[in-house]
């Protein structure tokens, strides 16, 4: 569903975007262009072009054109280029690596010309970078970066604004993002990635009408990386024509206000994260598999139920997942963690389950958590002087019940004088100090009793293992 509507969306943008780059002339041995703040940095006094208190310095040996606080409010104009486009870094026929030194600004948000781009670079690679997490800020009345080829952005905070109507925020080739801080607003899409958008410990705020994460033909995967998306007016908050993999401690905050949170035609793999999600259609969907481990997920559908797979769907693990509605035209199954209970939710009705369990689509809430008893020992025969006694463990919360251990016999009550009770006097201390009533109910004031209470411990727990095994046959 969501992808015809992103795929008129993807037709129309790239009308667009034809419309307005359409270059005069392609040759090879094209000279390199690049126009910075509005001027031909390389033809410039020592490459260096003044940029308000601060300037950009361009190498063309490496390519690297460095931002030190630059503050560029001007732009390309016709005739710089043998294109229509504008930006305010322009490069045509060089890949471009910009180093941001301190914090820098690129203000053409003012001028009305539709394209004029923050940064823009044709048909090449573009990398953004800083050795001390450098700055930049962007309001633009195009996108405020983009390049037909790869985009490497590596340690920088960006803050980008693409204000005018019909605007994306950032286009790109393909991306990799690393140790990044990004926050966007635009007025269509957020981000769009023709192939691969990989992204690790890094941080996205994303607000706009269309996907907030558009990744047309590729894969999208995510390391250590929070997402804080939401879009209001078209297509789903993260989208990805491939796989989508979300893993490594990320965090997710996804709202999609007409679609999905989280759609792709792929498979989608959550591993070892956090996901939030609401949509009008499932808050997340896949149209392959889809595979939830160890990752905690809750999911809400304003209109339909808030997890859905076309194929596969499968809950594995120390998972918690919390949805109004599950389930998956192929097998949706619980795969708890070895050794562990899952307690599941379904229409209503409650259940453990210890291996895995092939499941019915749930239409109303479901909740998958690891169940951790909560024990306590009841005794069934209390031990004496002549005989062991008997007890077992039992789950106040579930109808778990361990197997029955023997009490060690008491202890026939020894001469006192072991121990002489004048020994340490408990007069001479507050008596409110360690009050004996935390320890259980003993059956003799024998020191030895406090130790043969922890070995039991000990065996009680070996036994509940065993016994939970045992448990689940019972009960399949
Ligand atoms: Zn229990």
């Amino acid at each position: 569903m969501g992808k015809i509507k992103n795929r008129i969306i993807s037709l129309a943008a790239a009308c667009l975007f034809a419309v307005g780059l359409l270059p005069s002339a392609v040759s090879a041995d094209d000279e390199p262009i690049l126009f910075v703040n509005g001027k031909d940095i390389i033809a410039a006094e020592n490459n260096t072009v003044q940029c308000g208190t601060g300037k950009a310095v361009y190498d063309a040996a490496t390519h690297t054109l460095t931002l030190d606080n630059a503050q560029i409010t001007e732009h390309t104009k016709d005739g710089d280029m043998p294109t229509t486009g504008r930006g305010a870094i322009y490069a045509m026929y060089t890949p471009l690596n910009i180093v941001l030194v301190g914090d820098n600004s690129i203000d053409i948000d003012g001028d009305n010309y539709q394209y004029a781009y923050g940064i823009y670079v044709w048909e090449q690679n573009l990398t953004i970078s800083s050795e001390n997490k450098g700055s930049l800020t962007i309001a633009s009345n195009n996108r405020t970066i983009e390049a037909q080829g790869k985009v490497t952005i590596d340690n920088v905070s960006l803050d980008l604004t693409a204000a005018k109507a019909d605007c994306d925020g950032m286009g790109g080739e393909s991306f990799e993002i690393k140790s990044s801080d990004i926050k966007l607003r635009s007025d269509g899409w957020g981000i769009y990635s023709e192939n691969d958008f990989n992204v690790s410990d890094s941080k996205f705020d994303i607000q706009s009408p269309l996907n907030n994460i558009m990744v047309d033909e590729g894969k999208l995967t995510a390391s250590n990386t929070k997402f804080y998306v939401k879009n209001t007016l078209g297509g789903c908050a993260i989208y990805a024509g491939k796989d989508i993999t979300i893993e490594n401690g990320s965090y997710v905050e996804a709202e999609s206000e007409p679609d999905c949170a989280i759609f792709t035609p792929g498979n989608i793999k959550l591993d070892n994260s956090e996901l939030h999600l609401k949509g009008w259609y499932p808050g997340i969907m896949s149209s392959g598999d889809m595979e939830i481990k160890d990752s905690k997920v809750e999911s809400k559908s304003t209109n339909d139920i808030g997890i859905w797979s076309r194929s596969n769907l499968t809950i594995i693990g120390n998972s918690e997942v919390k949805s109004n509605g599950i389930g998956a035209v192929g097998e949706f199954a619980i795969e708890p963690v070895d050794g562990s209970y899952a307690e599941v939710s379904a229409d209503g009705n409650k259940s453990l389950a210890k291996t895995r369990i092939i499941m019915d689509e749930v239409k109303d809430d479901f909740c998958y958590v690891i169940h951790k008893h909560t024990l306590s020992w009841v005794i069934d025969k209390e031990p004496t002087v002549n005989e062991e006694g008997i007890k077992h463990e039992e789950c106040s919360t579930c109808d778990y019940k361990g197997e029955a251990v023997p009490i060690d016999k008491l202890t026939p009550d020894t001469p006192s004088d072991d121990k002489p009770s004048d020994d340490k006097p408990s007069d001479d201390k507050p008596s409110d100090d360690k009050p004996s009533d935390d320890i259980p109910p003993a059956t003799g004031n024998n020191p030895g009793t406090v130790i043969w209470i922890a070995a039991i411990a000990v065996c009680g727990a070996a036994v509940t293992i065993t016994s939970a095994c045992r448990y689940k046959k019972e009960n399949r």
